[in-house]
């Protein structure tokens, strides 16, 4: 909402809108008893403001004198009736004809003033807080990410840091013009009389009171709507998705939908049509109190014109001044909860750039210079840590357990020697993804220690370990720019010729030539669809561009189709070469010529070696070996004849 107006604009409308808009740009805050705003808050907020200092200054400044030149139209009019007119004074008459279109030269000229330097200082605070949330977020741990909800967290970048915005420009505006209104307004019509003045005061209680009664319910209502239309796009949006659709349809649960869907639908209507009751009572109840103060200036005032105690014109003056006493005064009696629902907004963004980052670069972490690749856990043990230390509440998916979890890794100790490739192998849930996500620093150990050629992976710099480390996931993430682009982003400089030369090595370049327009496709979620394994080779091709020492390598568990499970494998030997490789591994052919086999269960290596050595051990290896065998009776000759 814009600041509240100064000039002759339809008052008790302009100023009941807004309320109900302030009351509902609070409730969509979600102010509550339990966020109160420090003076530790706004002494940071001006430090966010200080850049703008003299701006602001100079926006006050414009404020205050627009807010006073407003007044002078209504005073010249009361000249005109009670001296210019029955004085027949054509000249005088020519010269506040004159004044009142210089007021409104002068007004129109601050008012495009006061615009440039409220958004100027408001859009440039929206960049400042922007940029450094996205600054301090993007470098937290991942762990942040998974438990964080997206729209919630986008939601602070834009609508918090917004509100934030319209703390300082919008608020401080508000207040600044009623403020000056209503001081400039209050002497004026004090000077022209006094005792009338008082008089109408008197109504201002029966005017406040239920001001901010009302608005209060209408904050709650408000709060509530906003949550009932929350709550029912959140299920339509996972309803009406792809595979929310095919479930419904599989389970041919049409009904149980559009029942759930009936009950929602019908409380957001009805909330709206409370809402809508509520702020139209306010809405009428004050323009009532206006009527009423009006009605009673006109009969004393009349009284008094007819007695001669008063002019014409000064009861015209009155008539229109006093509403303008009325209107910044009901702006004001809210002006603290909007400050409230401003600060809380300042808070919402400080809490995400207080959230301080369990993994950073130690004091003096050393770069990793010409990686060779040896790998060592030493005692290993790792439990996921519990929420409160990577995430914020408010910002996390519903239903998450916040619980500190149990041990997932168990004194993992290994001897990784540079070149080898390493299979982890084991039932699921046994630790496989959480090991290797420890070697680039995803999480950090709980005790115990990683080394990366002799050097504790937590003395490193984390650029320079994960520079040396490439990882191709299971369903890996193309951004929804062209494959060139994807490509590139392993390695922003590469030559086109470098690009074919990774591609061919990942064995898609003859996939990628065959798309709509080549290297130039546009791909990832809303672009070209490619297959599985056709990703997973942009991938492979993407992580040769980076060229790592290192390679974490999760498998995909489903079997692609023939052809590109032979085309993945080919891919992977060109990949794997002269690499180290940690590799969590669900194909035959992987763990059979694999250099070191590691056997997890529960977070423990029950069994390590090579495949014939555990083979003939005859334990969880064994017995796994034989599943997947059994598992892929169909799939092992073709699978025989695509091994290295
Ligand atoms: P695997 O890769 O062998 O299937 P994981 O390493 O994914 O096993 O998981 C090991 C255990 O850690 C499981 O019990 C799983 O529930 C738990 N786990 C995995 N990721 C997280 C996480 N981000 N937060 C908490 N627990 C997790």
């Amino acid at each position: 909402a814009e600041r509240s107006g100064n000039t002759e604009r339809p008052q008790y409308v302009e100023s009941t809108t807004m309320h109900a808009f302030s009351y509902m740009r609070n409730a969509r805050m979600g102010i509550d008893e339990t966020e109160r705003p420090t003076r530790q808050t706004i002494r940071r907020v001006l430090s966010f403001a200080r850049p703008y200092r003299s701006q602001l200054i100079a926006f006050v400044t414009v404020i205050v004198v627009e807010s006073v030149l407003a007044l002078v139209p209504t005073l010249v009019f009361r000249a005109l009736i009670d001296n210019t007119i029955p004085d027949k004074n054509t000249q005088q008459l020519a010269m506040l004809a004159g004044i009142v279109i210089a007021v409104g030269l002068v007004t129109a000229a601050l008012s495009l003033l006061e615009r440039w330097w409220s958004s100027r200082i408001g859009e440039g605070l929206i960049y400042d807080l922007r940029t450094a949330l996205h600054d301090h977020v993007q470098r937290m741990p991942v762990g942040f990410f998974t438990r964080t909800r997206t729209g919630a967290l986008t939601n602070r970048m834009n609508n918090d840091v917004i509100g934030a915005q319209r703390a300082l420009t919008g608020t401080l505006g508000s207040v600044a013009s009623n403020g000056a209104a209503l001081t400039a307004t209050l002497i004026t019509v004090f000077a022209l009389e006094w005792r009338l003045t008082l008089l109408s005061l008197v109504l201002l209680p029966l005017f406040l009171v239920p001001a901010s009664r009302v608005g209060k319910r209408l904050a709650v209502i408000t709060l509530e709507g906003m949550n009932l239309n929350a709550e029912m796009n959140t299920s339509l949006t996972e309803r009406l998705s792809a595979s929310g659709a095919q479930l419904v349809k599989l389970y041919g649960r049409y009904e149980d939908e559009q029942a759930t869907l009936d009950t929602q639908a019908a409380r957001v209507r009805d909330i709206g049509v409370r809402q809508a009751m509520t702020v139209r009572t306010f809405m009428t109840g004050l323009e009532l109190v206006g009527m009423v103060a009006l009605g009673v200036l006109y009969w004393l005032g009349g009284l008094l014109v007819i007695d001669g105690g008063l002019t014409l014109g000064t009861l015209a003056a009155l008539t229109i001044l006093m509403p303008r006493i009325y209107q910044p005064l009901s702006a004001l009696s809210n002006t603290r909860v909007d400050v409230m629902g401003a600060l809380v907004s300042f808070d919402r963004v400080f809490e995400v750039l207080d959230l301080p980052n369990p993994i950073t670069d130690a004091p003096d972490a050393t770069e990793l210079t010409a990686p060779a690749g040896a790998l060592e856990f030493h005692h290993v043990d790792f439990s996921y840590p519990g929420s409160e230390s990577t995430s914020i509440a408010s910002l996390e998916a519903v239903g998450e357990d916040h619980r500190e979890g149990g041990p997932v890794l168990r004194d993992v100790s290994a001897n990784v020697e540079p070149g080898w490739t390493v299979a982890l192998v084991g039932p699921s849930g046994a630790g496989k993804t959480t090991l290797a996500s420890l070697v680039p620093r995803l999480w950090d150990v709980t005790s115990g220690s990683i080394t990366f050629d002799g050097h504790d992976v937590r003395s490193l710099t984390q650029d320079s370990l994960r520079a040396a480390i490439g990882v191709v996931p299971q369903d890996p993430h193309l951004f929804h720019i062209t494959v060139a682009e994807n490509l590139r982003y392993a390695r922003p400089g590469a030559t086109d010729d470098q690009l074919r030369q990774a591609a061919r090595d990942a064995q898609v370049l003859s996939v990628i030539e065959a798309l709509p327009q080549g290297f130039d496709t546009v791909v990832g979620e809303r672009g070209y669809r490619l297959s599985g394994g056709e990703k997973q080779r942009v991938a492979i091709a993407r992580m040769l561009l980076k060229d790592p020492a290192m390679v974490i390598l999760d498998e995909a568990t489903s079997s692609l189709d023939t052809e590109s499970e032979a085309a993945v494998q080919r891919a992977l030997a060109t990949a794997l070469e002269g690499r180290t490789a940690l590799v969590i591994a669900h194909r035959l052919s992987t763990i059979v010529g694999a250099d070191l086999i590691l056997v997890l269960d529960e977070g423990r290596v029950v069994e390590r070696g090579r495949h014939s050595e555990l083979l003939a051990d005859d334990g969880l290896y064994a017995a796994l070996y034989r599943t997947l065998v059994e598992g892929s009776e169909a799939l092992l000759p073709r699978i025989e004849t695509v091994a290295p």
